[in-house]
């Protein structure tokens, strides 16, 4: 027995699978190599390709549940894991960074930044979610809620660096994933909506902590001076005083590192606000808003940009993944990158140069007709800057594509992309361009989105696309229930991976489309999928735990699949060939039920002005039109706000802020009496409607 385990060990030595994997530069760029996921995108192309056939398209019906792990604490789940040797690493609720042992299936050790304790007002404009970590030589770098990068053992889970990445009384957040390079780690922030922002990178040392560089997306007050000549440029495509508004832009997600040209591509945020007749009354691009900008590495300096969006007003960011590929394009090698942000369009840029190669439409866009490949720009189409108060386009805020990233399989030539189809309704009637300005960690736009009175509706408008882009045309689709599907996975075993807002797992034929492989979690799906090998075995592990924009902000059409708040298990599932555990059922689907409380008299006027404070307060977590989608409890069927007593002690003292409902100490309890006739409002309406 000893001899025999003495050559199994000796094997493996020989074999080099106990060989520490040094976590560098030239890992982080190898594509061949299957065994780890070492960033956020697999690798710095942020293709999301894995190498590995041990699972294929012909075998993937033996697909099955190895094990899985539960997270009680954790509220969602949004992460793409990385895996190093055996050991995956992966960020849950409130920025806390988790080590399982992929060999014991047991978890090494956590590290919790206490966010809720340290965030103060600041826990209002962030969600509990976190999309990942970046690893190298041995540390993880993990961004919070309320602003820090924080460097951490990978061995031991302990902290090495803390870096404020934020100044802490501004409305700014963090939930993205950094990225870590040459021994830096880059990372950008949110906030365009919560208060006046001004978006920028920061670059850090992986050793120290200390700051390397920072690329700021917008100009400042030119009084005080430009930070570098790329803000001098940008600062003459603005209007006005836009400083006061901060300008926006901010980066939280599309950091796209580029070893081949030591670059960095960032996807930058919309305007702050969205309204451009506020920020830029008269007019201008408002570089580098919306836009794909090309930094040195070394330096942070501009090198080259694409914008698009120019003078964007309808939240239509350019945050989405950016992915790398060598691509043939009418005979020739091009080294390109492709992007698909919220307006629609699917972009593919000569990335050495910054020139436009084509851009198609991927979905319903009614705010341009096309885009001019001679100019670079888009052909908007009169009326959609909402010019006349009010105006209906296609995409809405959501985008056609948001967050959720898309992945590129260069044996089918595909991009597998996550779509949605909704209508965005735009009003500024009556709002003063002269007198609006922004109050800090409220959400306010600068133009209404929505009217806080929809009811609830069955929403199935959202595709798995797999689209050509070289021919710049659809490949295959597949019809996905409701709207906010999650990031996909592809393989060079001929497999797409992509989990679904009805909970369901699906594996797909990356060539037709045609579905091969179904598995149900139990709860609605808001991670991508990796696959890895520990000792030359394949798997596939997925994270779910409902989370993201959708569930918590988006209201009706995510509240349709009943993953009420905190009802079902928050989880870590892991698949291989052959495997059959099973998974313990979760409870069922259960849509939030209103309480009617007949002896309550709603005040219309009263009614009217809760509407407006639960927008600015209340809409990002507990939903739009106070329909929750899961994120946080529905306030039409919480008792709390039905006794003033009770709803002061949460809302204005704050005595649940260390379980995530921040506190509003402005807030007085006449805010509170409209707020509930709001709620009540909303309540009378949905039992009404579900009488009907
Ligand atoms: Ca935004």
């Amino acid at each position: 027995m000893i001899r025999l385990l003495t050559t199994a060990a000796m094997l493996a030595l020989i074999l080099g699978a106990n060989a520490e994997t040094v976590v560098d530069g030239t890992a982080i760029a190898d594509e061949t190599q299957g065994k780890n996921w070492l960033s956020y995108g697999r690798t710095y192309s942020e293709q999301r390709y894995s190498p590995l056939t041990e699972i294929t398209a012909a075998n993937v019906g033996k697909l099955g549940l190895d094990w899985f792990l539960e997270f009680p604490d954790f509220r969602s789940l949004n992460a793409s894991p990385l895996v190093v040797d055996g050991v995956m690493y992966f960020t849950g609720s409130w920025s806390a960074l988790v080590a399982v042992d992929l060999r014991t299936r047991k978890v090494l050790w956590t590290y919790d930044p206490k966010v809720l304790e340290i965030a103060g007002d600041r826990a209002r404009i962030f969600w509990d979610t976190n999309r990942g970590s970046a690893y190298w030589k041995g540390k993880l770098f993990v961004a919070t809620g309320d602003g820090r990068l924080i460097a951490v053992d990978a061995k031991t889970g302990t902290e090495v660096w803390s870096a404020q990445t934020t100044d802490p009384k501004l409305p700014l957040y963090i939930n993205g994933a950094p990225r870590a390079f040459k021994d830096k780690v880059l990372i950008g922030n949110g906030g365009t909506e919560v208060g006046s922002a001004r978006g920028y990178v920061t670059a850090y040392d992986t050793e120290t902590g200390k700051q390397a560089w920072r690329f700021y997306v917008v100009p400042g007050n030119p009084a005080d001076g430009f930070e570098e000549p790329a803000m001098e440029m940008a600062a003459k495509t603005w209007t006005g005083e836009w400083w006061k508004h901060g300008g926006g832009g901010q980066t939280w997600n599309g950091l796209t590192y580029d070893p081949e040209f030591n670059r960095f591509y960032i996807g930058t945020g919309n305007g702050s606000p969205w309204n451009r007749r506020i920020r830029s009354p008269d007019g201008g691009d408002n570089l580098f808003l919306c836009s794909v900008v090309a930094l040195d590495a070394d330096t942070g300096k501009y090198v080259w940009h694409y914008q698009t969006t120019p003078g964007e007003t309808w939240d239509y960011n350019s945050n989405m993944d950016i992915v790398l590929a060598d691509l043939t394009i009418e005979g020739k090698p091009v080294k390109a990158l492709m992007h698909a942000p919220k307006n629609g369009f699917f972009y593919v840029i000569d990335r050495a140069t910054g020139k436009l190669i084509s851009a198609e439409k991927i979905g319903k866009v009614t705010w341009a007709s096309h885009v001019d490949l001679a100019t670079g720009r888009p052909v908007e189409i009169p009326g959609s800057r909402y010019e006349d108060g009010e105006e209906t386009v296609y995409p809405s805020a959501f985008g056609v594509h948001n967050w959720p990233p898309m992945s590129y399989n260069k044996d089918t030539g595909l991009v597998y992309i996550p779509t949605m189809e909704m209508a965005g309704w735009f009003s500024d009637k009556g709002i003063d361009a002269v007198e609006w300005h922004a109050t800090d960690f409220q959400m306010d736009t600068a133009v209404r989105f929505t009217k806080g009175d929809d009811l609830p509706e069955k929403v199935d408008a959202s595709w798995l696309l797999a689209w050509d882009p070289v021919k710049q045309q659809k490949a295959w689709e597949v019809k996905l229930p409701g709207v906010w599907n999650p990031g996909t996975l592809t393989t060079a075993g001929n497999l797409v991976l992509q989990g679904r807002t009805d909970g369901k797992f699906v594996a797909y034929d990356a060539k037709t489309g045609d579905s091969l492989w179904i598995f149900d979690t139990g709860l609605g799906i808001s991670s991508p999928p990796i696959t890895y090998e520990v000792d030359g075995k394949q798997f596939v592990s997925l994270l779910v735990g409902w989370g993201g924009a959708g569930t918590s902000f988006g209201g009706a059409f995510t509240a349709q699949h009943g993953w009420a708040y905190r009802e079902h298990p928050r989880r870590l599932l892991t698949f291989a060939l052959d495997s059959k555990v099973a998974l313990p059922p979760s409870p069922p689907p259960r849509i939030p039920q209103p309480v009617f409380k007949e002896d309550f008299k709603v005040d219309a006027l009263l009614a009217e002005q809760g509407n407006d404070l639960y927008i600015r307060n209340c809409t990002l977590c507990h939903g739009g039109s106070a329909i929750s989608g899961g994120y946080a409890p529905d306030l039409r069927e919480s008792q709390a706000p039905l006794f003033m007593e009770a709803f002061h002690e949460i809302v204005i003292s704050g005595s649940r802020q260390l379980q995530g409902m921040p506190q509003f100490k402005e807030l007085t309890d006449k805010d509170l009496v409209a707020i509930q006739h709001y709620l009540r409002r909303q309540a009378a309406a949905a039992t009404k409607a579900a009488a009907e």
